[in-house]
């Protein structure tokens, strides 16, 4: 199976998305990951990808779609992409990189929550930079703060998790990745739009209920 998830920062795809890709033995590909892990790194893409993220802008579309078109590759066999695409350019990128590899996208999930809500749920979130793991202050503490349940390692609070930072997430989404709901409409793709306020196991429920028929 290979789908998209699509939805505003804060909403659950990453949750969702790991969830999923446990259940039905698909690679999660998350451009937020591998951009994180890239400027931890220090790599050449980390150094250029870091100043768009700290202020919540989108990293370039060809520094995108080179990374995407090598993970794909990589896994022919069935994908939850996570984060991309981002705007339409990317969207039509993924076309093109498919139709090299000669695969099809089954399905587009799109998770919707209330921007008070977002902006809640990220102001309290943690994250494991070892296992990627995540945590809500809130919601959905550690058993120890500070420390991951499943690794052991400390948890940190994303740069780019700050409320100005979110608020300029959140413009860019609404301007650049919305209009992706409708290009996707346009297709032939079944797309599946989620209530994501609501409990992580509902929500999960009701996304693998959509794709049974698939
Ligand atoms: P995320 O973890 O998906 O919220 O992504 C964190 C940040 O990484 C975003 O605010 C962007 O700066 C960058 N990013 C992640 N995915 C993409 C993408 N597909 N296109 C452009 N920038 C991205």
């Amino acid at each position: 199976m290979r789908l998209i998830l699509i939805g505003a920062p804060g909403v659950g795809k990453g949750t969702q998305g790991a969830l999923l890709a446990e259940s039905h033995g698909l690679a999660r590909v998350a451009t937020g990951d591998i951009l994180r892990e890239a400027v931890r790194q220090e790599t050449e893409l980390g150094r250029e990808a870091r100043a768009y993220m700290d202020e919540g802008e989108l990293v370039p579309d060809e520094l995108i779609l080179e990374l995407i078109a090598a993970e794909l590759a990589e896994e022919a066999d069935g994908f939850v992409l996570d984060g991309f695409p981002r705007n339409i350019q990317q969207a039509k990128g993924l076309d093109g990189i498919l139709d090299d590899l000669g695969l099809d996208l089954e399905c587009v999930v799109v998770l919707e929550a209330p921007d008070d809500v977002l902006v809640k749920r990220i102001s309290g979130r943690r994250s494991c930079a070892r296992c990627g793991a995540i945590y809500n202050a809130h919601f959905d503490p550690p058993t120890v703060a500070g420390v991951c349940d499943r690794c052991g390692a400390a948890l940190v609070h994303r740069e780019d998790d700050r409320e100005e930072v979110v608020r300029n997430r959140l413009r860019v989404f609404r301007r650049e990745t919305e209009p992706l709901i409708q290009y996707y409409h346009d297709s032939d793709l079944p797309v599946e739009v989620v209530d994501g306020d609501r409990p992580v196991d509902q929500v999960q429920a009701t996304i693998r209920s959509a794709l049974a028929p698939a």
